[in-house]
């Protein structure tokens, strides 16, 4: 988790083939690693707020919290 935010998704639930949290982030905090989406906890701070990807994700998966 970051230090000052954490992205969560529970990447079980992600409808197969869906990376559209991926393609939006505009500071690549999502990454592909064998076919699921993990959120790369060491890019974590980098997160802009712009919320584009809650936005995208069809299934209302992805949670972020601000530490501060
Ligand atoms: S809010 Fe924006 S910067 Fe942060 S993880 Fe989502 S798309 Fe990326
Ligand atoms: S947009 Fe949502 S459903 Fe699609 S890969 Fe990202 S977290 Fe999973």
């Amino acid at each position: 988790m970051g230090l000052f935010i954490t992205v969560h998704l529970d990447n079980t639930k992600c409808p197969s083939g869906c990376k559209k949290c991926v393609t939006i982030c505009p500071v690549d905090i999502f990454q592909m690693k064998s076919g699921k989406v993990f959120s790369d906890e060491m890019a974590e701070d980098e997160c802009t707020l712009c919320d584009l990807c809650l936005e995208v994700c069809p299934i209302d998966n992805i949670e972020i919290q601000k530490h501060y």
